[in-house]
């Protein structure tokens, strides 16, 4: 069987511990038998980045805004426990906040469904989308609790022109204060990011903040969206069929619970942070949880959502066989490679991605899959190892393939 060329390669970007492990698996097993497989690898595993001081990982960025579209494998997030265990120079970054740093972009996170696991909303039938602004507001706060009391100012003095002084309370009782920001250019990006990646999904776009008690913090995220979307995307929503549509996050709420799924739902960092725990845990596991951040210029990098799986991986230093689910990681690799397929026009490549994905969620729907999902599913299930159900993707793979 002839393998499938690429034109353009993907930028690697491989990491630590099980998650390296499966990384390698995964390449070997189903994706070097079907595809002249062409990347520009970097390597994020805890090792390099020390000895390059983390430069490699600001190169694969680099290198990830030149190309296109990435695939990363998970990451350690160095602390101080970390720092003793790899022998450290330094408490490096999180390689994501870095490389999300240089994109600029938004994170967009989807369930992985399977018939055999029921959400726990059960009108939702297809994937839930949540795109997560990752700057500002609460993250970036500056907070006060006062032993006694006062009276506080919000105080903004411009660089030319007069400055601006509102009252936000006059108290005789201890109290707490913040103060949060967001910059017009972020949720710019933000914006933009969020209705190209509906357009490349082809799903309904919904965006929801509290505007109504917000009337200026709020109302300019609706406002910037708006406009974006009037100037820049009408036009190629309504080419696409599909639309977008803003309202109150409580209404959102409501709505989202309600609904069958099949969209992405717009939501600032806090809201973004929170709905997303909800969704992914409605839906059943962080093991079937896709996570892709997309620049505003249109730049993609696919991962799984979850770690490094630490727990697993010092089983396996023991020579313990593990069950650690790597259908994340395959859909990271089928995600980026469906991307290029787009991008190049190699139809045969986007095939092979979603072929892979049907072998691969038909092979959980028969009943093998690892020990995370046999927990959750119905119907009957064979726990098998993480190699048990590599091969049983790649037997039903080639069981389905034909050309
Ligand atoms: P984790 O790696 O997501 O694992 C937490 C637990 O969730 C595991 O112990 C396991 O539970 C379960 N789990 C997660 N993924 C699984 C899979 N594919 N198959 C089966 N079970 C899975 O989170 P963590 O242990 O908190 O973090 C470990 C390391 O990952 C840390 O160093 C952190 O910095 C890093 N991290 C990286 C990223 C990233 O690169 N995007 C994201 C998060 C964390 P059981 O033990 O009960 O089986
Ligand atoms: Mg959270």
């Amino acid at each position: 069987m002839e393998k499938i060329r690429m034109k353009v390669p993907l930028v690697e970007m491989d990491g630590d511990e099980m998650t390296r492990i499966i990384w390698k698996k995964l390449k070997d097993e189903l994706i070097l038998p079907y595809i002249d497989l062409k990347t520009v690898y970097f390597d994020l595993g805890l090792p390099e980045r020390d000895r390059t001081n983390d430069r490699v990982t600001e190169e694969a960025a680099l290198a990830a805004k030149e190309y296109g579209v990435a695939v990363k494998c998970a990451t350690i997030t160095p602390n101080r426990q970390r720092v003793e265990e790899y022998g450290l120079h330094a408490m490096y970054k999180s390689p994501n906040a870095t490389i999300r740093a240089i994109l600029d972009g938004t994170v967009f996170r989807t369930p992985i469904i399977v018939g055999n696991i029921k959400p726990a909303v059960r009108n939702w039938k297809k994937p839930i989308t949540i795109a997560r602004h990752a700057f500002g507001d609460i993250y970036k706060a500056s907070e006060i609790a006062t032993d006694r009391g006062g009276r506080a100012e919000l105080r903004f003095i411009p660089n030319e022109g007069e400055e601006t002084v509102l009252q936000i309370c006059d108290l005789d009782e201890p109290m707490v204060l913040q103060g949060q920001f967001n910059k017009d250019s972020s949720i710019r990006s933000f914006a933009h990011s969020c209705f190209r990646y509906a357009l490349s999904a082809k799903q309904d776009l919904w965006f929801s903040t509290k505007d109504t008690i917000s009337k200026q913090y709020d109302q300019t995220f609706k406002l910037i969206f708006q406009e974006i979307y009037d100037t820049d995307y009408r036009k190629r929503f309504e080419e696409a069929g599909i639309t977008y549509f803003y309202t109150l996050i409580d209404d959102a709420v409501a709505r989202v619970i309600r609904s069958e799924g099949g969209f992405i739902w717009a939501c600032k960092n806090y809201d973004g942070d929170v709905m997303s725990d909800m969704v992914s845990t409605a839906f059943g596991s962080l093991a079937m949880m896709t996570s892709v951040l997309v620049s505003p210029d249109g730049n993609f990098e696919y991962e799984a959502a979850h770690g490094t799986v630490t727990k697993h991986y010092y089983r396996y230093l023991a020579g313990e066989k593990t069950s650690t689910n790597p259908i994340a990681t395959l859909f990271a690799w089928t995600g980026a490679l469906r991307k290029r397929g787009e991008l190049d026009g190699l139809p045969e490549l986007e095939r092979y991605a979603d072929s892979m994905e049907a072998a691969c969620l038909g092979t959980v729907e028969s009943g093998i899959m690892t020990k995370d999902l046999a927990l959750l599913a119905e119907g009957g299930s064979t726990a098998v190892d993480t190699d048990g159900f590599i091969a049983a993707v790649r037997a039903a793979y080639e069981g389905r393939f034909t050309r």
